[in-house]
């Protein structure tokens, strides 16, 4: 991975990610009580937990896709969903509006979720020059160096149904950086992937943690979040019940219900 300092932004706020008794509910049910949680500029998080804890729903919270039902939640410096007005006063985002603050954040899901009708090099370029009105040239100058960065330098004409699942999401991660994020969430990168195609995947991303970007990383590869996460944190049932260094977490767990998940997956 060549990213450059420059590529990652060089106005990214010490705090990235505060968190603050963050609630959510789909209806009647709660999906997060509550949740404290901190990422400073530069640190990969990774968030671990039982299917239905809530942890897709608390990164799509962070993507400003999702509005809060309680507590408060910072990226990147901006209070998600909410302008601050003069005095404090909080004033609900348009859509447009949380859309524009999104342009900083990439996401990276489990579904590639690649334009099947366009080349691997126009996937790039798409939100670039569409959204942020970049030169073509320039958007595709970018794109070529963030494909050589994720191992598929030569790929820009191939259909995304010509590639492997492994290969797809490395496009997806590139696509995401082509917009220049501060911040990167993965939601289960490699979940969709035959175990062979995994590691070329998990490698672009311990490249890209290496290279500085700040990253919050939902995963069920316990070995990626040991030897790269700073953190690793804990949730079940809507609540984060337990974060620290991998080491700790992972391995000398605290919480029962740590121990417990650890004891099935691992
Ligand atoms: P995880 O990613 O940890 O598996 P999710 O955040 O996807 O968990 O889901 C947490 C809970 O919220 C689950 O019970 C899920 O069924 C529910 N949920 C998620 N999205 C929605 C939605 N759009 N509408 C209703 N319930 C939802
Ligand atoms: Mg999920």
């Amino acid at each position: 991975m060549t990213a450059t300092r420059q590529d990652i932004g060089s106005t990214t706020p010490d705090l990235v990610v505060e968190a603050r008794g963050v609630r959510k509910s789909y209806g009647r049910i709660e999906v997060l009580k509550g949740i404290d949680f901190e990422v400073r500029s530069g640190q990969v998080a990774c968030l671990i937990g039982p299917s239905g804890s809530g942890k897709s729903t608390f990164l799509r919270c962070m993507n400003h896709l999702e509005k809060l039902d309680g507590g408060r939640l910072d990226v990147l410096g901006r209070i998600v969903g909410y302008r601050e007005k003069e005095g404090g006063r909080l004033q609900e985002l348009h859509d447009r509006d949380a859309s524009r603050q999104r342009q900083d954040i990439g996401m990276v899901f489990q579904q590639f979720n690649l334009f099947p009708h366009m080349s691997v090099l126009e996937n790039i370029i798409e939100a670039p020059v569409h959204v942020k009105r970049e030169a073509r040239s320039e958007a595709s100058e970018h794109a070529r160096s963030l494909l050589q960065s994720v191992g598929l330098a030569g790929k820009e004409d191939a259909y995304p149904s010509q590639l492997s699942g492994g290969q797809q999401q490395r496009v997806a991660i590139a696509r995401a950086l082509a917009m220049r994020p501060q911040l990167m969430l993965f939601d289960e990168p490699t979940s969709a992937l035959d175990p062979e195609l995994v590691g070329d995947v998990l490698e672009v991303m311990r490249s890209l943690a290496a290279s500085g970007m700040t990253m919050v990383v939902v995963t069920h590869e316990m070995g990626f979040a040991r030897e790269v996460s700073d953190f690793t944190a804990f949730m079940d049932h809507g609540l984060l019940l337990e974060q620290g260094p991998p080491d700790q977490v992972l391995v000398n767990p605290q919480h029962p219900r740590t121990a417990d998940f650890l004891s099935r997956v691992l």
